[in-house]
């Protein structure tokens, strides 16, 4: 929506004229964000969050003193660490050449 609102103004022979003004905000600020934008950045939150899951149970074996849980759990974080790299990957290729 375009906001419009009436003015008066002196014009150079001091008589005082309405006019009317229109506001010229940028349209994009009103558009609704990219869907796919939103589901990647939700995938890479998902994926940050698995982290720092992985992380906590990392911190509870060593608690335990449990190694071969520790061993574990070193392995799926390489493996969630690779993954939420990639989702990063794929949401910047996706911002840079879509313009979203
Ligand atoms: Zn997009």
């Amino acid at each position: 929506m375009i906001a419009t609102d009436a003015a008066e103004i002196a014009n150079s022979n001091g008589k005082v004229k309405s006019i009317m003004y229109t506001a010229h905000l940028p349209q994009t600020i009103f558009v609704e964000p990219c869907a796919r934008k939103t589901a990647l950045l939700a995938d890479v939150k998902a994926a940050m969050s698995e982290l720092v899951a992985i992380h906590n149970a990392e911190f509870e074996a060593l608690m335990r003193e449990d190694f071969i849980d520790l061993d574990v759990l070193r392995a799926r974080l390489r493996v969630a660490r690779e993954r939420k790299a990639g989702l990063i990957e794929i949401y910047r290729e996706h911002v840079t050449s879509h313009g979203c």
